[in-house]
């Protein structure tokens, strides 16, 4: 078994090894390490909704009425009625006829695109869209074509050019995990069209997050009827646990009959699904929480870029200050960390070599204050003077 460590040791070589680091949060934008407490630019909790009063207590309510686990898969024995609430108002947040929870927003992805695509089908897939997109499209055996990141010339030329006896999907991110833009499912939309090509959006980082009331990307461009399949994750904004597809009744029903990762696993914990249903609800009840997450996040976006830090234009909460070499961003995090501030630095192989960078990822609970204060040390890290090795 020596390839175990050889591998290690060349990721190690490569300043690429990863390894996780438990940290105790204390609030949704605060954590504990070692007695110190730190302040968290680096989680996807967007919303804050894991300490909410609300949904904490929906889930511990669960847990005495329903007990800790589902015992079954949701074909068998683990459907239990929160899941049916869940999915209802699931379908009603989305607009769709209905929709489906899965385990995790990684196994809705793999489980809808390997459920609707076959050996004969095309996919066509932005070269950024996120691992559990690309499993997908291997584990389905499709043909995938990979148009240039939110490059709508490319898409057009590949849609045209590719011969295809099946079907033709386009499936993109949303809001792109690792640099924060927007796809322009407006045009995607159209393009489809031209094609017949079924379209497929992963708003993992759009659900409460983009569009009206945190609807999502198909809603911010406002084309939602012209999406067939939207997939998201009750993981990140909605602060539990667990990934969903929403669409027309005849889709939901053939992906719960098709696809393999929802029929094969062992349904989400009551308390999981008490909590995303609460913590939707707190969504619908309160719209002005995406509103405030997303002014906290022009706020450091503003910051930044006015200090002629490496920062794109955007209006999402996930935002890159790009570095370049990956031993930088280790650096950089740990410096930072030292400083009291918790950002994470993404290398390849999640993005491409040379573009390793710190991700920044504000909340909507974060304070001006400390954000302010954070985002003076930031600056202050990065300029100081630095030797790159690529
Ligand atoms: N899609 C995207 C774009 C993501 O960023 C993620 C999580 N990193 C997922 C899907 C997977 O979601 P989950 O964490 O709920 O499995």
């Amino acid at each position: 078994m020596q390839f175990l460590t050889d591998f290690v040791e060349q990721v190690k070589a490569k300043n690429l090894y990863r390894q996780t680091v438990t940290y105790s949060p204390v609030s949704p934008a605060h954590v504990q390490l070692g007695g110190q407490t730190y302040l968290m630019l680096a989680s996807n909790n967007y919303l804050g909704l894991t300490h909410n009063p609300v949904v904490q207590q929906a889930a511990i309510d669960a847990i005495r009425m329903y007990g800790t686990g589902a015992g079954g898969a949701r074909l068998t024995t683990g459907t239990f009625p929160l899941f049916e609430q869940l999915e209802q108002e699931l379908a009603k947040f989305k607009e769709t006829e209905d929709a489906v929870v899965f385990n995790t927003g990684y196994m809705a992805n793999i489980g809808v695109i390997s459920a609707l695509a076959g050996p004969d089908d095309v996919i066509f897939s932005d070269e950024f869209n996120h691992a559990s997109i690309i499993d997908g499209c291997r584990l389905s055996r499709a043909r995938v074509v990979v148009y240039r990141h939110n490059d709508m010339e490319h898409l057009q030329g590949l849609l045209t050019a590719t011969d295809c006896q099946g079907k033709r999907m386009i499936i993109t991110d949303g809001v792109f995990s690792m640099d924060g833009d927007i796809a322009p499912l407006d045009t995607i939309v159209e393009l489809a069209e031209t094609v017949n090509a079924i379209v497929i959006v992963d708003d993992a980082h759009a659900t409460g997050v983009l569009g009206p009331g945190g609807r999502g990307t198909a809603a911010y461009f406002g084309v939602k009827d012209k999406v067939q399949v939207q997939i998201g994750t009750l993981s990140k904004a909605l602060g539990a646990e667990g990934g969903f597809v929403a669409g027309s009744r005849a889709l939901i029903d053939y992906i719960k009959n098709r696809a393999r990762s929802f029929i094969f696993s062992t349904a989400l914990a009551p308390s999981t699904i008490a909590a995303a249903l609460a913590a939707l609800r707190e969504l619908s009840a309160r719209p002005e929480m995406t509103v405030k997450l997303s002014e906290n996040a022009q706020y450091v976006r503003t910051l930044l870029q006015a200090a002629n830090l490496p920062v794109f234009n955007g209006i999402t909460p996930i935002i890159p200050v790009m570095i370049g070499a990956a031993d930088e961003a280790v650096k950089l995090t740990a410096e930072l960390k030292m400083q009291g501030i918790i950002m994470t630095a993404i290398r390849p192989p999640t993005v491409p070599v040379g573009t390793s960078r710190l991700r920044l990822t504000v909340t909507a609970v974060h304070q001006r204050e400390e954000l302010s204060t954070a985002v003076d040390t930031i600056i202050a890290a990065v300029k100081q003077p630095r030797t790159t090795v690529r």
